[in-house]
């Protein structure tokens, strides 16, 4: 196959959509979502409307069953407007109903999966626990199993769309001793009247992406019924997550990219037009190495993200190329925002100025999919190996 570096017309197309809404309906907003820390829910049904929250998803349940490169593009555009909201929509796009489009039966599928497409439900996924976040041995929840099903006890914490959650992909242990290997996942409701289930507690007040809702949930002796245990055998939760890892990061690399491109478009404006010393501040050698860092940083970045895209799609074993782009566009992004701040001098301090929360919101990107100190030591144990 020839080496090409070109989206198709349709991507391109997308692109363009995309951009255009994000535009049209976000762009206005941002302040406003970042100040209130209110979900949009007027937002929510838009996107739903768009059929943006199937993107991945099969037609067969109202999806648009889109390739990775095409999703990547989605994430990529969607990271120029509210970070929070953005947050929302991937959470839910990706991990919140992935195990469910795979693993789920059909019944779930036309009560948990059509409805989430269609913006009625809105879902998340729980890893995170008080005392366990990179390492997923330390998982406390647990999951007895009983007639009929399983009975799930524990916290979550750190839960994106947990607040407001309809259902949940909860991981969960079947016996803490086995460590990794006692790992599954559960498809969790929210408790009502007619069902058993989990409920919110506490909700978090964030430092960036705010118009999410991020918090804790709870789950108390909570039965679930046989058809939720999400997979074919017991003990294979960590390999089911491993199959959506490489996404993750890739997503999380081509937000890291977009995020980076605004705060160092506005400094170059910013460059352009601060006088000091008699000269637009864009005429030192200092400042302009700033730019031509990032530039070279920004292009490798972005185009072994989508190289990474392209190996997913092509079902090309990939797993240290994510882990190494996720590292290597996040810290790209870092090193970005924070010299976005530099070049606004005191300016990047005030409100007023989007940069500072681009510098806030960008922090996000560093947890999910592995720290830094994760993916480096997972890169550099497989350099090793070879
Ligand atoms: C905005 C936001 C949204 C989130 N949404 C979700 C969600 O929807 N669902 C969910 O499950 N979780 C969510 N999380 C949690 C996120 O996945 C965790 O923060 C992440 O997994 C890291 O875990 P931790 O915060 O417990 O840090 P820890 O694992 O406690 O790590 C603390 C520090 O120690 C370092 N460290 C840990 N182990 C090692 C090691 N072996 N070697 C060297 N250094 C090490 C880490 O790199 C880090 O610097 C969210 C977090 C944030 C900030």
């Amino acid at each position: 196959m020839p080496l090409d570096f070109s989206f198709t017309e349709e991507q391109e197309f997308f692109r363009q959509t995309v951009r255009d809404v994000v535009n049209r309906l976000i762009m206005p907003r941002v302040v406003e979502l970042d100040e209130k820390e209110e979900f949009p829910w007027d937002l929510w049904k838009e996107f739903a409307e768009l059929g943006y929250l199937g993107l991945r998803h099969d037609e067969k349940y109202g999806g648009m069953g889109t390739d990775t490169i095409t999703q990547m593009i989605f994430y990529e555009e969607m990271a120029r407007g509210s970070c929070g909201f953005n947050m929302a929509v991937t959470l839910h796009v990706l991990m919140g109903t992935y195990f469910i489009g795979r693993y789920g039966n059909e019944e779930t599928k036309e009560r948990i999966l059509i409805p989430a497409i269609k913006g009625e439900k809105i879902g998340t996924i729980c890893f995170t626990e008080d005392q366990s976040g990179s390492d997923l041995a330390g998982t406390r929840t647990l999951a007895t199993k009983v007639d009929g099903g399983w009975r799930i006890n524990g916290r979550k914490q750190w839960i994106t769309n947990g607040p407001i959650a309809d259902f949940a992909t909860v991981m969960a242990t079947v016996d803490s001793k086995l460590g990794l290997k006692g790992l599954n996942f559960f498809l969790v409701e929210k408790k009502t009247a007619y069902r058993d289930g989990f409920v919110p507690g506490q909700r978090l007040h964030k430092l960036g992406a705010r118009c999410s809702m991020t918090g804790e949930l709870v789950f108390d002796n909570v039965f679930v019924p046989d058809e939720n245990f999400l997979g074919e055998e017991t003990g294979k939760g960590v390999e089911y997550a491993g199959e959506i890892l490489n996404e993750v990061r890739v997503l999380t690399a081509v937000t890291a990219c977009a995020m980076a491109r605004l705060a160092m478009d506005d400094a170059r404006e910013y460059a352009k037009n601060r006088i000091a010393f008699g000269k637009p501040i864009g005429n030192y050698q200092l400042i302009r190495k700033k730019f031509a860092k990032f530039w070279a940083w920004y292009e490798a970045s972005r185009t072994f993200a989508y190289k990474c895209a392209w190996m997913i799609q092509n079902k090309i074993p990939c797993t240290n190329e994510c882990a190494m782009v996720k590292y290597h566009a996040t810290e790209m992004c870092m090193y970005a925002v924070e010299e976005a701040m530099r070049i606004y001098g005191g300016n990047a301090f005030c409100t007023e100025y989007p940069v500072q929360r681009y510098w806030r919101d960008a922090k996000f990107l560093l947890y999910g999919g592995g720290t830094h100190e994760i993916l480096c030591d997972f890169i550099g144990r497989a350099y090793l190996k070879d």
